[in-house]
């Protein structure tokens, strides 16, 4: 009878050890639903670092969300003409899809659509190859970049209403998103300067907030139709006179309105690096589901994350899952994040401001979060 206590208890200690951590997992669920990293994609010699990096560092922090910004570092079949001379292959993809699926990370390709199609004095590969589709074929691309600059280029943009521009585009996204066999799809659109330009014959005296928003109802039509998401960051949507929040987190050339304007199952990547402004609520309360991204700032970060979960935490319940969570963005290629990550490369004048000690930092915060529930958590979530 004693043994039988004993194993009865064992037993029941096994249970519980199984049940703590599931339970856990789920608590975290219920708090960020979205726990993301984005980064650009590895290039082909990085793909087997890159890949540990998910099963190592990623995977034990709970990340459930990977962007991989990809551009043209894929050997694309339906158009080899945009392809990088360095691009991953079919296998390369493979290996981090298979990853990620192993971990149950969701991972979703990102081209950058509309804007970034050029940075500093580089034309990108769409340009360079249909400079027919070029919003501002005017505006020449300078020998040493500087800015400010009289032409105002940040970076060059398509034109939205150039009837070339979407068969190419949606074959690359097309591409993409099946390769990466996904069911999400982060077209970029950020920081679009040159928009609805006074010189483009198709463009020229439009609604600017018209033009970004019937581009994106484009995008998100085209992959509604294979049942697929699509992703964009927010700051076009954010009316940056107003609120002061700069050109670059905000818009200064009127296409805010277009939030008012674009499908609400667009999910909003809301980045804000240099202070946690909590245009989260915004979002939601425009119906749409928003994700909260810092950059290199550890401090700012723990903010957004406490932000986040108030939000979350004191949101009615038709705006509660709106909240989606976090996303740590890395704005460099995914070797030169690992060299500073691992410290094989050290940036005096960063200090504590870098991308991996605000990734350590935020996924630290986001960890201590999943403690098992006490008993009483339990109690009240068996009554609901
Ligand atoms: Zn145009």
């Amino acid at each position: 009878m004693k043994n039988g206590v004993y194993s009865l208890l064992f037993l029941s200690f096994c249970f519980l050890a199984i049940q703590v951590p599931v339970a856990a997992q789920q608590k975290l669920d219920t708090l960020l639903v979205v726990r993301g990293f984005c980064i650009g994609a590895p290039k082909p010699k990085g793909v087997d670092a890159f890949v540990s990096f998910i099963n190592e560092e990623l995977a034990p922090r709970k990340v459930n969300t990977l962007i991989l910004r990809v551009d043209f570092n894929y050997q694309f079949e339906s158009h080899a003409e945009l392809r990088d001379s360095v691009a991953l292959s079919k296998a390369d993809v493979k290996k981090l899809v298979n990853a990620c699926r192993a971990n149950k990370i969701r991972i979703i390709p990102q081209i950058n659509l509309l804007g970034h199609q050029s940075w500093a004095s580089t034309t990108h590969n769409l340009l360079r190859v249909y400079p027919t589709f070029d919003e501002t074929p005017h505006v020449k691309m300078p020998v040493k970049y500087e800015w400010p600059n009289p032409d105002n280029l940040y970076c060059k943009s398509y034109c939205p209403l150039h009837p070339g521009v979407h068969p190419v585009v949606f074959a690359l996204v097309d591409e993409i998103t099946e390769v990466f066999e996904t069911d999400a799809f982060h077209a970029g659109m950020d920081e679009v300067f040159y928009i609805g330009d006074d010189k483009c014959p198709r463009c020229s005296g439009r609604d600017k907030a018209e033009l970004f928003a019937g581009e994106v109802q484009k995008i998100r039509d085209h992959l509604a139709r294979s049942k697929k998401e699509l992703w964009i960051w927010g700051d076009r949507l954010i009316d940056g006179k107003t609120t002061s929040i700069g050109i670059w987190e905000a818009s200064f050339n009127n296409t805010h309105r277009a939030i008012d304007m674009i499908p609400k199952d667009v999910v909003i990547c809301d980045w804000h690096y240099e202070r946690p402004d909590q245009t989260a609520v915004y979002f939601a309360m425009k119906g749409l589901r928003v994700i909260t991204c810092p950059w290199r700032q550890p401090n700012v970060a723990v903010v957004q994350v406490d932000d986040m979960l108030k939000f979350r935490a004191s949101a009615t319940k038709e705006m509660k899952d709106r909240y989606q969570g976090m996303m740590q963005t890395v704005w460099s290629g995914a070797e030169a994040f690992l060299d500073g990550f691992y410290g094989r490369k050290i940036d005096p004048e960063a200090g504590e401001n870098t991308p991996w000690n605000t990734f350590r930092t935020m996924y630290a915060k986001i960890n201590d979060l999943d403690t098992p529930p006490t008993r009483k958590e339990r109690k009240a979530q068996k009554k609901k």
